[in-house]
């Protein structure tokens, strides 16, 4: 295997042999056999899928960088003109085929039966998308209330839907262009996230400046800028009542969120406020919102860990049956996850400890 390995990723079998002893890739044989990259090594980006029985590879999907000040980076950062996407809040899931069945892969490159059964619903669509391109694999964000990861309400998925912002080649992870990707999908009619336009670099800045004001205004994301050709990485900008709402969810864990998940959002905020040349009712008026989502949540949590000894987030999910139903938490206690479950009427409710808080 580490020799085959060894030629199809270009790594040297010493460094395979290394990372497999010290964990960073990790060997499973279930659904089927693969390897899972838990960190960068070399040029195959972490969350990098390896099918050790066809070695067929599903490269990681790249981080894409926040922008904080907009007008440098429209002008500098990208060549002519710029695609405005919906950047939507849920989690990213690489969808793959192998064998005629359909797969759904986290950003940390693990197969989520939770997530594989509710997209196996589309199975028809998926089938006959992957099969026609088979060395592609398709990239979308997964939204909706339930689910174990991001569980957040869309009016157009409730519960649980996807849509595509992405299809990349297998092996080289090349992405496809922006215009080819919406026209491929809508004739496969799957979904694909909104495009907003494609912008003259000229006429970008005003154009996104509205378009986030309206999603502000409509409690979504933000979005991603994209070069129409892909020649230039993407980058992100999200909306007040996003960075907002990020720090009032964290700070209901405090200690298990990275200082950096705060910050870069309290940046975000404090950048634009200047970019927007905001006067000073507007600021205070951000900043109380800020302090609240602060000092709000924090003190919510310790009272909590006063009154019970712990702090837990709620999580609806959904079942067909009940295979489906242990095979999930069994799969998310693998990952280190502590979980308490809890069953209503209709639903499972599983609780995810927060053991540093
Ligand atoms: P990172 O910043 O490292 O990519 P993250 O999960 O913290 O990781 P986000 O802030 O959510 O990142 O931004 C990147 C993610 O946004 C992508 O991985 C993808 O799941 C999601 N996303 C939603 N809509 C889009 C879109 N239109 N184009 C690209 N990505 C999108
Ligand atoms: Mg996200």
């Amino acid at each position: 295997m580490i020799e085959k390995l060894s030629k199809v990723l270009r790594i040297e079998e010493w460094r395979l042999k290394s990372a497999i002893d010290r964990g960073i890739i990790q060997i499973n044989e279930k659904p089927f056999r693969h390897i899972i990259f838990r960190r960068d090594i070399s040029h195959i980006e972490e969350g990098t899928v390896v099918n050790v029985e066809n070695y067929e590879t599903i490269r990681g999907y790249p981080k894409i960088r926040r922008a904080f000040y907009l007008k440098p980076v429209i002008y500098k950062h990208f060549k002519d003109k710029i695609a405005v996407e919906e950047k939507l809040n849920g989690y990213n899931v690489r969808i793959y085929l192998y064998k005629n069945k359909i797969y759904a892969i986290t950003r940390g490159g693990f197969i989520c039966p939770y997530t594989t059964h509710k997209i196996r619903k589309y199975n028809e669509k998926l089938i006959k998308f992957l099969s026609d391109f088979d060395d592609i694999v398709l990239c979308c964000e997964v939204i909706g209330k339930k689910n174990p990861y991001v569980s957040y309400e869309y009016p157009e998925a409730k519960d649980f839907g996807f849509f595509v912002f992405d299809l990349r080649k297998k092996f080289t992870n090349e992405p496809i262009n922006v215009m080819e990707r919406y026209k491929i999908l809508e004739e496969y009619e799957l979904n694909s996230v909104r495009l907003f336009g494609i912008f003259n670099k000229q006429e970008a800045y005003e154009n996104i400046l509205k378009i986030v004001k309206v999603l502000d205004e409509e409690h979504r994301e933000g979005v991603v800028l994209k070069d129409p050709f892909m020649r230039v990485e993407p980058v992100k900008y999200t909306t007040t009542n996003a960075n907002i709402d990020c720090i009032r969810k964290g700070f209901e864990f405090p200690f298990d969120m990275a200082m950096s998940y705060f910050f870069n959002r309290v940046i975000c905020e404090a950048f634009k406020c200047f970019e927007l040349n905001l006067n000073e009712n507007e600021i205070e008026n951000i900043a109380k919102r800020l302090g609240l989502s602060i000092l709000k949540p924090f003190v919510e949590c310790i009272k909590k860990v006063y009154e019970n000894n712990y702090i837990s987030e709620k999580f609806i999910l959904e079942f067909e049956n009940e295979s489906i139903y242990k095979e999930t938490i069994e799969f998310l206690r693998r990952q280190g996850l502590s979980i308490l479950v809890e069953k209503d009427e209709d639903n499972i409710v599983i609780n995810k400890i927060y053991s540093s808080s």
